[in-house]
């Protein structure tokens, strides 16, 4: 009896293994299409000053639409990274939110902030390609910052550091993304080198004491660094307040807005100009 049941379970397993292989191949040879199609869009969401709420920057975030549905790019970034897309995907992201934000004409114009993978980074022709970009589209490198996830940190120190050097060179930002959930040694990350420290959304959505000192802890830090602070994820006027108190220099989230298309931005930064 119990044999057949496991025997059973065994079967259930292999199924919904074999599904999942063919849902990943049907999204694979999608995503492929999208980025030959261009089915791929842009949001973007803005980044405010925590004492004025004036807007400093915005990121941008990659949007897919599959069969009829929005597919999220925790899903498929990862898809894109083991299956050798994403340098591809990243050179995309880069290009589309360039040239869009370029379109743009607010007064003081914003930053743009754009994530990287550290496979992008590792790749040789990384530098050239930021390079090739920004002469086509004219975007002025000082407006550029460049998210890395911490956890990304940890791999090959001495690539990174030399890519670092020149992404510095050349005045673009660099922001910590997904601080406090990488386990990466603090002695490894060489903080001197970054610009901004984003604090996860999962601190400042579960706004618990215990989460709270951890956001003190990272201020600290971020102090003893020389680097500005971001809180991800800021949903209620209350979690605004008591980050802008604590000293965070910079709030994103849906309390402020929602990662948008580019008009409905246009319209948003006029909004707030008046
Ligand atoms: P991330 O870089 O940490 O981006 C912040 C995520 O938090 C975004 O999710 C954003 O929509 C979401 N968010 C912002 N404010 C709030 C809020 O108040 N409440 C809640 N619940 N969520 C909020 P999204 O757009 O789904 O992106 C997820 C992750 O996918 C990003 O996390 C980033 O790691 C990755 N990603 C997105 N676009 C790109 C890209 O172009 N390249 C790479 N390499 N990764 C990307
Ligand atoms: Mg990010
Ligand atoms: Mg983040
Ligand atoms: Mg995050």
């Amino acid at each position: 009896q119990q044999k057949r049941a496991q025997r059973g379970a065994v079967c259930v397993f292999n199924k919904n293994l074999f599904e999942q292989v063919r849902l990943e191949e049907a999204r694979l040879a999608g995503l492929t299409k999208a980025i030959e199609h261009n089915e791929l869009t842009v949001a973007y969401q803005p980044i405010v000053a925590a004492e004025t709420h004036q807007i400093i920057s915005v990121e941008a975030l990659l949007r897919w639409e599959f069969d009829g549905e929005i597919i999220s790019p925790v899903v498929f970034i990862p898809l894109a990274e083991k299956c050798g897309l994403i340098n591809t995907l990243g050179l995309w992201v880069l290009e589309r939110a360039c040239t869009e934000m370029q379109q743009l004409d607010p007064t003081p114009a914003p930053a743009l902030s754009v994530n990287v993978s550290v496979l992008q980074l590792l790749e040789e022709d990384f530098i050239a390609n930021i390079d090739r970009v920004l002469h086509t589209t004219g975007f002025a490198p000082e407006r550029l910052h460049l998210e890395i996830t911490e956890s990304a940190l940890a791999q090959n120190r001495l690539v990174l550091d030399e890519k670092v050097g020149a992404l510095k060179a050349r005045q673009i930002q660099i922001s910590i993304d997904d601080f406090g959930t990488g386990f990466s040694s603090l002695s490894q990350l060489q903080l001197l080198s970054f610009d901004r420290i984003k604090i996860d959304k999962s601190f400042v959505m579960n706004f618990t004491s215990s989460n709270q000192a951890i956001v003190r802890a990272t201020l600290m830090i971020a102090k003893e660094f020389g680097c500005q602070t971001v809180a991800e994820g800021v949903e209620t006027r209350w979690q605004a307040q008591q980050l802008q108190s604590m000293g965070v220099s910079h709030l994103q989230g849906y309390y402020f807005a929602r990662p948008m298309p580019l008009n409905p931005l246009a319209d948003w930064l006029t909004q707030q100009e008046n």
